[in-house]
């Protein structure tokens, strides 16, 4: 480990935030945060129990009425000045999630410049929540619909994005005027924790948010959920673990958005820019490890052009330089943990026992830590687990396609449907499929969707609602509507 990271881990902040309170960590049990490059602890951090589950969903209830009639001038200034103070600290904040989350240091810096954005964007969306006058069709009366804050939420949180999946809820919600309860990954909770000192030293008021790493996750969110001055959960994660959630909150009435498992198809049309399809395909499979709800998870490529692109791919692939995120010189982490890897390796060995194979040579990867070698895979069947099921690592199966019908139908054949990617320089062809791929976004010639103006979010077993655009604030805005007789 460098001296900086050194540096970095003794400044992290490792306390749990009970609404303006730090508890620290020799208050509470430790919970123990792990290196995915080592597989060695890098730090404790306080450990959240029921009762402070019970005091944060208190302490956001009796915060609530006072964050909401605070100008919504100062809710935005206070998400300005947070948003500058994360860009200030890029690099720290950067270094930090490597070393939690083992992305390399590039992508940790475009992770921290991305969920700053989210901050900057609803500072801007604060001030422009609007409502509606209309005079009813008899003209007898007038309707007015008004936009409040929906009230107390509790967000839980992936690991593989800690601070993207955090900031594209807390900006919105705190903008709206809800107080936030936040219940991070408990292998990631260092960077939450130092966007929370963050917020904090930016002006947010003791009470409006509360941060709660735990290693009883289960425990804590339903503690919460069973509350009924809860108003709403915001989920990011497995489709699993969100459905069940979903189920508790709905039984309390509480609303809910979740945003869940993907498993994009990538299209590769035989007329498409082959070398801009492999750039395209880098991106889409290979940004953050492999580990993106949005990863490329099958390629389908048309027959006509399949040779060359698996060719051109795999020769890119070969190129990485695997190691420690913190390196400077690699461009392949790990993967967050040794049980991430082995469920990798099943996939793979399933769809070799069902015919496909490894393209060239796999790179031989670090004995310690969670690493495994990217792979394109060739020749494999559309009904391989690797097609349908989330691979959460750098593979690439590749499936040879021989018309647009075809590729549709098996592009919609998941249970997931978040995000896809064509590529084809035919525009008639891209609105038909566009209009016809059964996902929440849609990716044309390019390999990156994520991006703060655009309302982020998938359908069936992807989840429901959307986070950022125009949309990511009505999340967080519930309506009232009054009508004023005029006779
Ligand atoms: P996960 O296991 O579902 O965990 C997500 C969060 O839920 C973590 O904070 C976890 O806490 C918590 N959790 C787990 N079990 C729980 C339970 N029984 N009760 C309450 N909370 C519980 O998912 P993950 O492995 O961290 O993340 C990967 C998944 O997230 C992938 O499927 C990926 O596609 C999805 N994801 C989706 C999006 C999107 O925007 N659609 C974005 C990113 C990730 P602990 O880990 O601390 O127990």
């Amino acid at each position: 480990m460098t001296d900086d990271a050194t540096a970095t881990l003794a400044a992290a902040t490792t306390g749990l935030l009970l609404g303006g309170r730090w508890v620290p960590v020799d208050e509470r049990n430790a919970l123990i945060v792990d290196d995915p490059a080592t597989g060695r602890p890098i730090a404790s951090v306080a450990d959240a129990t029921l009762d402070d589950a019970r005091e944060a969903i208190a302490i956001a209830d009796a915060t609530q009425a006072s964050w909401a009639a605070t100008a919504p001038r100062e809710r935005g200034e206070i998400l300005r000045r947070a948003y500058e103070s994360m860009m200030d600290n890029l690099d720290e904040l950067a270094l930090l999630m490597t070393l939690e989350m083992g992305k390399p240091l590039a992508e940790s810096r475009a992770e921290v410049a991305y969920a700053a954005d989210y901050l900057r964007w609803f500072s801007e969306e604060a001030v422009r929540i609007t409502g509606s006058w209309r005079t009813s069709p008899d003209g007898a009366s007038r309707l007015l619909v008004l936009k409040s804050p929906v009230g107390p939420c509790l967000f839980v949180t992936p690991w593989n994005f800690p601070l993207a999946m955090g900031t594209r809820k807390i900006g919105p919600a705190l903008a709206a005027g809800c107080t936030v309860i936040v219940k991070p990954a408990k292998q990631t909770p260092l960077s939450m924790l130092a966007l929370a000192r963050i917020l904090q030293e930016s002006g947010l008021p003791d009470g409006v948010l509360s941060i709660l790493p735990t290693s009883d996750s289960a425990g804590v969110v339903s503690t919460i959920l069973a509350d009924k001055r809860l108003r709403k959960l915001s989920f990011t994660g497995s489709t699993g673990v969100g459905e069940q959630l979903a189920a508790q909150a709905v039984a309390g009435s509480i609303r809910v958005s979740l945003e869940l498992g993907g498993n994009a198809p990538f299209i590769v049309f035989g007329d498409a820019d082959i070398e801009k399809a492999v750039d395209g395909a880098m991106l889409a499979k290979l940004r953050n490890n492999g580990e993106a709800c949005t990863a490329a998870n099958r390629f389908y490529v048309h027959r006509s052009i399949a040779d060359e692109f698996t060719a051109a791919l795999s020769s890119r692939f070969d190129a990485l330089r695997i190691g420690a995120g913190y390196d400077s010189a690699t461009t392949l982490g790990p993967l967050i943990d040794r049980g991430a890897v082995a469920k990798v390796d099943e996939l793979v060995d399933d769809a070799i026992a069902r015919g496909a194979s490894i393209v060239g040579e796999l790179q031989s990867v670090p004995d310690e830590g969670a690493y495994r070698a990217p792979a394109v895979l060739a020749n494999v069947p559309f009904d391989a687990r690797i097609v349908s099921e989330e691979i959460f690592g750098p593979i690439a199966p590749v499936v040879v396609f021989d018309d647009e019908d075809q590729v549709v139908e098996w592009a919609n054949s998941s249970e997931y449907g978040l995000a896809s990617y064509i590529f084809t320089q035919d525009l008639t062809r891209a609105i038909r499929v566009i209009e016809a791929l059964d996902t929440g976004m849609v990716g044309v010639n390019r390999g990156v969707l994520s991006n703060v103006a655009a309302p982020f979010g998938g359908v069936k077993s992807s989840g429901y609602g959307r986070e950022g655009g125009d949309d990511g604030i009505e999340e967080y805005l519930e309506t009232k509507y009054a009508a004023v007789d005029m006779s």
